[in-house]
């Protein structure tokens, strides 16, 4: 695994949940097995034991040991690509249903922080930010392409009003879309796995699924096995995403683990958190390799940037991060760093969930791209529905044909290339 999982994490160090649960041992049964424990596993788990299925849930480590559990917290709506690109992809009707489950994505998190009293500082408000002054008409077709489709909330904001909410010049203008917010993700993902086994399901952690059975060959029920024990069941949901790495080929061929890594700055006090973002929102820029920031409840800057392509992780994470942080926030040259850690993000070769199922009996998503912390709780949702018997909203999302990235086992060092003339790009745009 490109990069070090042990490195302790600013969410570890204030995760409010230390539930453990079993290993799995012995031969046991279910209506549904779900491999993987973050939003993605855990989200389809809750639905289907409210629904009265009986769900196990089969995680390698610990639950939210993935990127649910070290991502930005960013909660972003929609996907990693636009309207008119879906359109293209799923015809008129298909973007429809598939712009309605884009806003539901940020909502369901919402609901679900309420419904099941999830304690992780959920904040509402997202600003995309221009640092080229080529992405602002960009940002004008955002807010223009989501009034066509029915949400007129977004606006562009400019000039004094930036500077006065974001304390740096970096930026020729931002995007303020009320839809989404921020969270403590390891805390939101604990939540989740406590509210699932409340409604019946059993979870099972450091057991890795070193074999499974998608029953397609077989036609017959579907089974996983780990080193202690197995479980058989009706369904399987593969929800293992960047890390389930080569278990499932035709898995690993439509999708790149690629290393993204976080800084949490010292505690910084009321009044420099509010000069830096004055309320509290979430920011991204609008470069192909996203910078995503935020502050922490307790007041520290979370500073996401730069990524590894090539499978080697960085030594010293924290100068990697570093100057993108400073270079917005020059403020903070003397700040302190207390975490800095990194995970895997699953990417597509365009960008957009891989939703689907092997054979008939085993369904799977993966690959948000970048932007998975509410879509991947949506797609969990989705793959319940289908599993249930409502397959329309799953099925259009499913319906995007998902190419392998080219290259065989050369793919990392081509994909690496490819990576450096869009970091020239964003450099130099
Ligand atoms: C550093 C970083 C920052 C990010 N920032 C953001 C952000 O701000 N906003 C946003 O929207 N998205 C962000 N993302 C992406 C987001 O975190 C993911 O899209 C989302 O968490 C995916 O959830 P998941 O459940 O599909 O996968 P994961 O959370 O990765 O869960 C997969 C689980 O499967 C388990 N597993 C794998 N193989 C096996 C096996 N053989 N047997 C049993 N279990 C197995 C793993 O241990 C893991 O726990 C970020 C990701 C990273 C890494």
């Amino acid at each position: 695994m490109a990069v070090d999982q042990t490195r302790p994490s600013y969410y570890q160090a204030t995760c409010n949940d230390t539930t453990r649960h079993p290993r799995l041992e012995g031969s046991q049964k279910a209506d549904v097995v779900v491999v993987g424990a973050g939003y993605t596993g855990l989200s389809a788990a809750l639905e289907l034991a409210e629904a009265g299925y009986d769900v196990a849930v089969v995680e390698a480590e610990t639950v939210g040991y993935g990127a649910s559990g070290r991502n930005g917290g960013h909660v972003c709506p929609d996907y990693n690509k636009s309207m008119a690109h879906l359109t293209k992809a799923l015809g008129q009707d298909g973007a429809r249903i598939a712009w309605e489950l884009g806003n539901e994505t940020t909502r369901l998190v919402g609901e679900r922080v309420r419904k099941y009293g999830i304690d992780c500082d959920l904040k509402w408000g997202y600003l995309h930010a221009a640092e080229r002054r080529g992405h602002v008409p960009e940002l004008h077709e955002m807010a223009e392409e989501a009034a066509h489709w029915g949400y007129d909330g977004m606006r562009v904001i400019e000039g004094e009003e930036l500077r006065s909410r974001l304390g740096t010049t970096r930026y020729h203008a931002a995007l303020e879309d009320p839809r989404g917010g921020h969270l403590h993700p390891l805390n939101y993902c604990k939540g989740l796995a406590r509210a699932a086994v409340a409604a019946g399901a059993r979870i099972y952690e450091e057991s890795r699924v070193l074999a499974l059975d998608t029953g397609e060959k077989s036609g017959g029920n579907v089974s996983v096995t780990t080193a202690d024990g197995s479980v058989e069941a009706d369904f399987m949901v593969l929800a293992g995403n960047a890390y389930l790495q080569e278990t499932v080929p035709f898995l690993y061929r439509r999708l790149m683990p690629v290393g993204s890594y976080i800084v949490a700055t010292e505690p910084l006090g009321d009044n420099m958190a509010r000069e830096l973002i004055r309320e509290d929102e979430a920011v991204g820029n609008m470069n192909f390799i996203v910078d995503y920031y935020r502050l922490s409840a307790d007041r520290r800057m979370l500073y996401g940037g730069r990524a590894t392509y090539s499978g080697i992780e960085p030594r010293d994470l924290a100068s990697f991060v570093l100057p993108r942080m400073t270079g917005v926030f020059p403020q903070l040259k003397d700040s302190r760093i207390d975490y800095a850690w990194g995970g895997n993000i699953g990417i597509t070769v365009d960008r957009m969930p891989h939703v689907g199922r092997i054979g008939t009996r085993c369904y799977f998503s993966q690959g948000y791209s970048g932007h998975g912390l509410a879509l991947s709780n949506l797609c969990g949702k989705l793959i319940s529905e289908a599993i249930r018997g409502q397959n329309e909203r799953f099925d259009t999302l499913a319906a995007v044909r998902h190419p392998i990235f080219p290259g065989g086992r050369f793919r990392t060092p081509l994909l690496s290339l490819g990576m450096l003339w869009y970091r020239l790009k964003d450099a130099l745009a």
